[in-house]
C-alpha cells in the first residue's frame, strides 16, 4: 500500500514542497500509526526546508499532526484503534498517515473537533512552557511579545492574560493587530519604534519578560525594552537568526538575562507532557483558550501553505487536510 505525501528532495524554497507516494508506514515497538484528519504547519518546518537546520533528504516534514489510530505496535499500552489522539513529536505529518511514538502522544478529549486537535500541541504546548517555565511572569507585571497574531503569538497572550498579566505586543498590519487585540493585548503596536513606545507605556521603566519568536530584526529593540533585571526569551528566528552578541549588554541594560529555549526540552517527562497537554486541551474545553485556524490548505499545496507563512500572509494556525 503506498500513501499520498508531500517530500522535498533537497533543501531550497517552497517549490521543493512535492506530492508523491510513499510506502505505508508501519508502526515500530511502542508506536501508533495514525490516519491524518489535519496536519499543522509550523515554522521549524521552514527551517528544516530551508536548510537553516540540518535534516536528511529526501525529507517529509511535519512533527504536528492529528487523527484516528488506526494500527499499534508491539507492547503499545493506554492506546486503542480508533482513538483521536495528537502530537506535536510525531514524524512526517505532511502525509495521509504518520507514526508517533506512543508516549509522545495525547489522547484528545471528546468533543474536539479532529482539525481544531491538530491545531493545538505544537504552538498549544509552547505557548504553556512559554508562559510558566521559559519566563513566569507575575500578577500585574508587563510583558511584550512579538508577532501577536500568529499561532504562538494568539495562544501566548490569552494564557498570559488569564494568569493577570498586561501584553505589549506587535503586529504588522491593522488586521493583526485587531486580532491581538482581540486576544487580550493591552496595547498592539507596528514594530517601528516599539521599544521606545514601550518604555513609554511602562512609565519609562521597561517590561519584564520580552517574548521574542522574530528574531534578527527585533532582537536589539527586546533588549533595549527590558527593566533592570529582566528577561528576553528568545524562541524563534521569524525574521531570521540572531548574529552573536557581547555578552557585557546584558551588564550595561541592567542585569538582563537571555535564554533560548526549544519545546522539546520542555515535555521531558511523561508526566510533564500530560501536564501541559492537560491544561491546554482544558483551556480548549471551558473556552478559555480560542484556537484560530486562519488557514486550510490541501496536502498537496504544501508549498503554498509555506510560501504563505514566510510571506508574513497567515494569522493563528495554519493546517494542511490530505
Ligand atoms: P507565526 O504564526 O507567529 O508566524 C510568524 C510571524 O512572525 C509572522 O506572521 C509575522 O507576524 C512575524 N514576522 C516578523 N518578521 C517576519 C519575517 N521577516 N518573516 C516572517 N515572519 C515575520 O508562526 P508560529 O506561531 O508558528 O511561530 C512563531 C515563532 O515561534 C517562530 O519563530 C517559530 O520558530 C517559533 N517557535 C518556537 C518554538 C520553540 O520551542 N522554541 C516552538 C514553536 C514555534 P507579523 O506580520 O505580525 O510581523
Amino acid at each position: 500500500m503506498t500513501m499520498r505525501a508531500i517530500v522535498a528532495e533537497r533543501s531550497g524554497g517552497p517549490e521543493v514542497l512535492r506530492e508523491a507516494r510513499l510506502p505505508d508506514p508501519e508502526p515500530g515497538p511502542g508506536e501508533l500509526l495514525v490516519e491524518t484528519a489535519a496536519a499543522g504547519v509550523n515554522f521549524i518546518e521552514t527551517y528544516q526546508r530551508s536548510g537553516l537546520y540540518e535534516v536528511p533528504f529526501p525529507f517529509t516534514p511535519g512533527s504536528e499532526g492529528a487523527g484516528r489510530v488506526i494500527a499499534v505496535g508491539e507492547g503499545v499500552t493506554g492506546f486503542a484503534v480508533g482513538e483521536l489522539v495528537a502530537s506535536a513529536q510525531a514524524r512526517a505529518c505532511y502525509a495521509e498517515r504518520f507514526v508517533v511514538e506512543a508516549d509522545r502522544a495525547a489522547r484528545v478529549p471528546e468533543g474536539v473537533d479532529p482539525a481544531v486537535a491538530a491545531a493545538i500541541p505544537l504552538q498549544g504546548l509552547t505557548a504553556h512552557y512559554l508562559a510558566t517555565s521559559a519566563a513566569a511572569p507575575q500578577p500585574g507585571e508587563t510583558v511584550l511579545l512579538h508577532a501577536g497574531a500568529g499561532g504562538v503569538g494568539l495562544l501566548l497572550t490569552q494564557l498570559l492574560v488569564a494568569r493577570g498579566v498586561r501584553v505589549i505586543s506587535t503586529a504588522s498590519t491593522p488586521e493583526k493587530r485587531e486580532l491581538s487585540r482581540a486576544a487580550g493585548a493591552a496595547e498592539v503596536l507596528g514594530y517601528e519604534g516599539f521599544a521606545d513606545r514601550v518604555r513609554e507605556l511602562t512609565g519609562g521603566e521597561g517590561v519584564a519578560v520580552a517574548y521574542d519568536g522574530v528574531g534578527r530584526t527585533t532582537f536589539d529593540g527586546s533588549l533595549a525594552a527590558l527593566r533592570v533585571r529582566g528577561e528576553l526569551v528568545l524562541f524563534g528566528a521569524a525574521s531570521g537568526p540572531v548574529p552573536p552578541f557581547d555578552l557585557q549588554r546584558l551588564n550595561a541594560g541592567g542585569s538582563l538575562s537571555v535564554t533560548r529555549p526549544s519545546l522539546g526540552h520542555f515535555l521531558r517527562t511523561p508526566e510533564e507532557r500530560a501536564w501541559r497537554f492537560g491544561e491546554i486541551f482544558a483551556a480548549v474545553a471551558s473556552g478559555e483558550l480560542d484556537i484560530r485556524i486562519g488557514a486550510r490548505f490541501p496536502l498537496a499545496d504544501a508549498a503554498e501553505a509555506h510560501r504563505a507563512l514566510e510571506a508574513r500572509a497567515t494569522t493563528g494556525k495554519v493546517l494542511l487536510e490530505p
